[in-house]
């Protein structure tokens, strides 16, 4: 079999779900090209734990976790079925490279997955996990984690990473002007580091990319790009699949490794 694919999905905001635009439009036709797959393993922004807690929820609630958005989302449900035994596969292969894991045999599927999810594979035919992030996750912890997952790939499963490109949210939701610039500068940054493979220069963007804590003022959207980054291997190809910018400074790029090319469809749909 074939490597399955590799994500890193930015989802912005909740509100997403109803507003697809550009990005969602692009997720869609992605998805149609997918192949047969395993499963889905989804590490987001929105499941951060003490340690690695890894679902084995046979079949997941879909999760609201948040407020202040449009009532019509709490009508949105996702109900993919889980796979305890992908689950436990994860599991076991991040507890080899070193990371505490914990099983949760309860939770749901956080809005960081649902939301892309919805446009990726509206059919909901494919089954879903979630891994979560250590709450004290550095760059370099979450690509180990990728690497540690990469392994399921080999067995049909893709690993996923949901954060957003940039994410300041406090300027997004209109607290302070609002100056795209530095938002596109990171994003141009990001692309070209990866398309160029250069992934340690990716574990120390704080250092290197342009205003990255303004676009980052907390991490957690920015690591789940490691996790996908660390699953891939270096000669990969990436495709870019192109976002907007939403609230004027949440750039919604996304991007996926081991895609086959749009002419040699593996599963016609
Ligand atoms: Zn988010």
């Amino acid at each position: 079999m074939n490597k399955a694919p590799v994500f890193f999905l930015s989802h912005g905001a909740p509100d997403f779900a109803l507003e697809p635009g550009i990005p969602g439009a692009h997720l869609r036709s992605i998805g149609q090209r997918l192949p047969e797959l395993e499963a889905l393993i989804v590490v987001s922004a929105h499941w951060q734990t003490r340690n690695i807690h890894v679902m084995t929820t046979p079949a997941p609630d879909t999760i609201h976790d948040f407020r202040g958005f449009d009532p019509a989302l709490y009508d949105i449900h996702y109900p993919a079925p889980g796979h305890p035994e992908a689950a436990r596969s994860a599991a076991k292969l991040l507890r080899d490279a070193g990371f505490t894991v914990h099983e949760d045999a309860r939770r749901g599927l956080d809005h960081g997955a649902w939301v892309p999810l919805l446009h990726l594979r509206p059919d909901v035919d494919i089954p879903v996990i979630q891994v979560s992030l250590p709450v004290d996750a550095d760059t370099r912890t979450a690509l180990r984690m990728g690497q540690a997952l990469a392994p399921l790939r080999r067995q049909g499963m893709a690993i996923v990473g949901s954060g957003s490109l940039t994410h300041n949210l406090y300027e997004a939701l209109g607290h302070m002007p609002q100056a795209p610039e530095h938002a596109e500068a990171f994003g141009q940054w990001v692309r070209a580091t990866l398309t160029s493979g250069n992934i340690e220069a990716l574990v120390t963007y704080r250092q290197h990319a342009p205003a990255a804590e303004r676009n980052h003022p907390t991490e957690e959207h920015f690591l789940p790009l490691l996790v996908a980054a660390g699953a891939t291997e270096a000669d990969e190809p990436i495709t870019t699949i192109e976002g907007e910018m939403r609230y004027g400074v949440l750039l919604m790029e996304s991007y996926a490794w081991g895609l086959a090319a749009e002419d040699e469809q593996a599963t016609p749909l």
